[in-house]
């Protein structure tokens, strides 16, 4: 990770810069910062900074063996610590070593701007939290003991440090005041008042800010297939939240698959002489993975609601615009008294039986041929 893909964060990055070049880099740091910042992010480049054997006065080189490990998350001298909790692979003792190889894979499917949801869902945790236990606080007490393997520096990093047990912060006090040579420790924290005392006291505060409007913009601009306007839209939501923006832009895309294939699904169901096109396309259908299948059959679902709406005067409460709402609008006739019941419970079931793992080739087909004899009905005059 290199600072060139940091979001924003400029006067942060500065100072990091000066510290080096100025040989005074604090031995131990707490980068503090609100979700979608980027303080973990910052960490690591800031570690590949100070690791990298080429790099110039802004910025690691991205190439030599060093830097290549570090794009990687696995350089053998960068140890990580972040909250950890029990699930089907580890069942007792968890601790953040057992879960290393999800890690790596999580910071590379969100370029180290980590949540504490995203991690959860990526080690299937459901609704638990995660500690940094003693057992974490142990691990790195016999790491820091050894010598670095190939860099001049041995770098720990701490990704959500208030979420660390008491007992695991007071075994490691002695630690962040006093490490041993050629070690750097970098916290990064989202709450303050969350970290004992006893941990603030011993590490150089750095603060970082949330983002601005215009760089979440110009980032979900350049990085995403967003339009100005609609990346403007996001950015005023997000509140200086990456990661909250991304998820936006994300979900409005997909609503906009599933309007897009729903639509398409529907007309084929209509007219289903057009045997071939609907087959490809439940066949389709039961290829895109279970999380997808489901948001779009809950898109069906929200469609027959909003047809309702319509049917009954209600659009103002319609929650959509342009060729969605043409749509959901044009579609209403179809749904009626005599079938609107029969089409949602469908539609629930459907959902129902993709969580418990149906064969998806056989569902949709037999769901479309169903949804389209209701959708033939007619209420009795
Ligand atoms: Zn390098």
């Amino acid at each position: 990770m290199q600072f060139s893909s940091i979001i924003g964060q400029k006067e942060v990055i500065k100072k990091l810069l000066t510290s080096v070049r100025e040989n005074r880099v604090a031995h131990t740091q707490l980068l503090l910062g609100p979700e979608g910042s980027g303080c973990l992010a910052l960490s690591i480049a800031f570690a590949q900074y100070v690791t990298c054997k080429n790099r110039t006065e802004t910025d690691s080189c991205g190439a030599c063996p060093s830097c290549v490990k570090f794009e990687k998350f696995s350089h053998p001298d960068l140890h990580f610590f972040f909250p950890t909790t029990t699930n089907d692979a580890v069942k007792k003792d968890p601790k953040s070593l057992l879960f290393l190889n999800d890690w790596r894979e999580y910071l590379t499917g969100c370029n180290a701007y980590a949540t504490q949801s995203g991690w959860y869902d990526k080690i299937k945790v459901g609704n638990k939290q995660g500690t940094i236990y003693t057992r974490d606080a142990s691990d790195m007490a016999k790491e820091i003991s050894l010598k670095p393997y190939e860099a001049e520096y041995k770098i720990f990093i701490f990704w959500m440090a208030e979420k660390m047990h008491e007992t695991a912060s007071n075994k490691l006090l002695k630690t962040f005041e006093e490490p041993p040579q050629k070690t750097l420790i970098v916290l990064t924290a989202e709450k303050y008042e969350l970290l004992l005392p006893t941990v603030r006291s011993r590490t150089q505060l750095i603060k970082v800010p949330k983002l601005s409007d215009e760089e979440i913009t110009e980032e979900l601009f350049s990085s995403t297939q967003a339009e100005e306007e609609e990346a403007k839209d996001i950015a005023l939501l997000a509140g200086g939240n990456w990661n909250l923006a991304i998820e936006t832009y994300e979900n409005a895309k997909e609503t906009q698959n599933n309007f897009i294939i729903f639509r398409k699904w529907l007309r084929l169901c209509f007219r289903p002489g057009n045997y071939l096109k609907l087959n490809s396309l439940n066949a389709e259908l039961a290829r895109i993975g279970r999380e997808r299948q489901k948001s779009f059959l809950g898109y069906g679902l929200e469609t027959v609601h909003n047809s309702i709406l319509h049917n009954q005067g209600n659009e103002k409460y319609v929650k959509k615009s342009g060729d969605e709402l043409e749509f959901s609008k044009r579609f209403a006739p179809f749904i009626n008294t005599a079938n609107q019941a029969d089409i949602y419970q469908l539609l629930n079931q459907a959902i129902y039986h993709v969580e418990r793992n149906a064969h998806g080739g056989i569902l949709f087909s037999d769901l479309s041929f169903r949804i389209s004899d209701l959708l033939n009905k007619t209420p009795a005059q």
